[in-house]
């Protein structure tokens, strides 16, 4: 069977391979937080989101435990959301400023934001087997996306997970490149510019670590790569 955008979003949501995860994100949604205490939480796997014609394609780390896990939607409903989707909308890539909840009228373009690891992890910390039981959906994604010419890592989690999911997608060799804020990474002619952003969570924007301009610049930067790549389509294999 042909595989689709439409069916990595289903096994995501359907998806239980990893027991602990799966056991901390039912707990998180039977008990809940205080403030979303009349909420149903999603509780499930968060699949990505955006244009399927996308250049760009944003990866985060996982779910939040009261943001995407409550939400449905990737960065969706809480600070670390906040902070990013402003930025995006500031650099065109989205069409409202806030990102709050599934039905809430957002939408991307040119751009498909997903995610590492699927499921929310206990201390947004992710076991290196869960990380390679959830690799194979973002492989798929970067497959079916045909028409991407950025990735855009968001935290040194994500820069390791896309920089080995690439290089399955695309056939190359992992890039050695460190991650730092505003680094970059090419896979070869023809192929997508891998980037790298500092995690937008209150830990680094709160410091100061990550500002809106700091994030707005980059994805000017980006933007601004696809004119020098030009009309050379990268294709997955
Ligand atoms: S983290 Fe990924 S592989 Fe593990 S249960 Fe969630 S969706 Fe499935």
């Amino acid at each position: 069977m042909d595989d689709s955008l439409a069916r990595v979003r289903d096994e995501v949501v359907q998806c239980r391979r990893c027991p602990r995860l799966v056991a901390y994100r039912e707990r998180v949604g039977r008990e809940r937080k205080r403030e979303f205490r009349d909420q149903t939480y999603w509780a499930r796997g968060v699949p990505g989101f955006g244009d399927p014609h996308a250049r760009l394609v944003a990866v985060g780390l996982a779910p939040a435990a009261h943001g995407s896990n409550r939400t449905g939607r990737v960065f969706t409903g809480d600070r670390s959301a906040a902070f990013l989707v402003r930025a995006f909308y500031t650099a065109g890539f989205a069409n409202r400023p806030t990102s709050v909840a599934r039905g809430d009228g957002l939408a991307y373009r040119d751009l498909y934001l997903t995610a590492a690891v699927r499921c929310v992890p206990p201390g947004n910390q992710p076991t290196a087997s869960e990380a390679s039981a959830c690799a194979p959906y973002l492989q798929r994604e970067l497959h079916l996306l045909s028409e991407t010419r950025a990735i855009l890592a968001l935290g040194g989690f994500a820069w390791t997970a896309v920089k080995q999911a690439a290089a399955r997608a695309y056939d190359v060799g992992v890039p050695s490149t460190p991650f730092a804020h505003g680094a970059c990474a090419s896979l070869g002619p023809g192929k997508p510019l891998l980037w790298a952003s500092y995690h937008p969570s209150p830990q680094n924007t709160n410091t100061g670590k990550l500002t809106q301009p700091m994030l707005v610049d980059l994805l000017r930067a980006i933007l601004a790569s696809f004119e020098t790549l030009g009309s050379q389509a990268p294709r997955a294999r």
